[in-house]
């Protein structure tokens, strides 16, 4: 395995580069990398792609940003799966969408597309809009991830309108051929693309492939045919979710009336002085130099209540502590994870006379050690 880039790098974007810098170069990578465009080297266009893709999903994240800017790649290796980054751990496949257009995932790209394959498994959301399975986000705190919790979610559901009976048309109207792609549907179009040229073929963009355009809407739907209604039902999230988990909620199981199974993807609120990585959480302590000097017990804010640390005579700046079993709990398994401690030596500052008499004294005497 060669080594890894740094993100930073592979976008070309500064440490301190805002959110918009990162899209905007995420976006110019990914219309250079796509591999249906480098037909003649698409296999190093993936990897390519893939990589900044990486990147891209760690540094415009908060939560995974801030835990990459401080641990480097071993900060953010928990998110992703075993073998390091795959397509499954992408979580913006939408900002993928606000590049390309939906196309990308149509047959724009052709059934062989390699981009298709990438996201092979998500094909329910992309390739089955009438029966696809519906997402609903849920944003959860970090304390509310460590011990889970009931809540309720909002399911989107569309119902046909009733005043137009689904046909979007007002009362007594009817929808007109579409003159603008004379009722086929669809638009051909020649686009230059590199050295070549390739013909498009996309849905007309007036009647949007519907071949009809309604010129009365139903007042009811606004010509839609749909009304949007919004069932809730209550979500049991288990302890020691993470960004990205999805829960399926069956719809045969959930105990209130759900339609269809839905999967509830959790997003857990960056914390600040809590840093999760997979089970295990980060933390930093100030204490004093006495402290750490002479060694002391401090008390340390833990997710389950405060705990005792003992700081052992001697420790200096920057020591990491573990305390046993004070992470998360384990999503799939027994126990929780660890926490990890960085200590941090603060050298006092405004001293009094006397204090400065103390110190002076303590240099005299350490001078003389050796
Ligand atoms: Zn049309
Ligand atoms: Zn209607």
């Amino acid at each position: 395995m060669p080594e890894k880039r740094d993100y930073y790098e592979v976008l070309g974007v500064g440490k301190t580069a805002s959110k918009d810098e990162i899209k905007t170069a995420y976006r110019n990578l990914a219309k250079k990398f796509h591999p249906d465009l480098n037909k003649d080297n698409p296999k190093l266009a993936e990897e390519k792609f893939k990589e900044i893709s990486e990147a891209y999903e760690v540094l415009i994240d908060d939560d995974k940003r801030v835990r990459y800017d401080q641990y480097g790649h071993a900060g953010v290796e928990s998110d992703f799966s075993k073998e390091g980054f795959t397509w499954h751990d992408f979580s913006h496949v939408s900002d993928l969408e606000d590049i390309f257009g939906h196309d990308i995932f149509s047959d724009f790209f052709g059934r062989g597309s390699i981009f298709r394959d990438f996201f092979g498994a998500r094909k329910w959301r992309f390739e089955q809009p009438d029966e696809r399975v519906k997402e609903v986000q849920v944003e959860i705190s970090l304390e509310q991830a460590y011990r889970g919790i009931s809540t309720e979610v909002a399911i989107p559901h569309v119902e046909k309108c009733k005043e137009c009976n689904g046909e979007g048309t007002a009362k007594g109207t009817t929808p007109k051929i579409c003159t603008y792609c004379k009722g086929s549907g669809s638009l051909q179009q020649e686009q230059l693309q590199g050295f070549g040229r390739i013909i498009k073929i996309g849905a007309c963009p007036v009647c949007k492939g519907h071949r009809k355009v309604i010129e009365h809407p139903c007042p009811n739907c606004h010509g839609i045919g749909e009304i949007q209604k919004l069932d809730k039902i209550n979500v049991k999230i288990p302890p020691g979710v993470d960004n990205g988990t999805m829960l399926r909620i069956m719809a045969d199981r959930a105990e209130e009336k759900l339609k269809e199974d839905i999967y509830v993807i959790i997003s857990v609120k960056p914390h600040p002085s809590f840093h999760r990585q997979g089970s295990d959480i980060y933390r930093e302590k100030t204490v004093t130099v006495m402290q750490a000097a002479l060694g002391s017990k401090v008390e340390i804010p833990t997710l389950d209540g405060n705990a005792i640390m003992k700081i052992p005579q001697g420790t200096q700046t920057d020591t990491l502590f573990r305390l046993r079993g004070s992470g998360m709990p384990k999503l799939k398994g027994h126990g929780y994870g660890d926490m990890y401690v960085r200590v941090i030596v603060r050298v006092p500052k405004d001293l009094t006379k006397r204090q400065r008499e103390l110190l002076e004294e303590f240099e005299e005497i350490e001078s003389k050690k050796d």
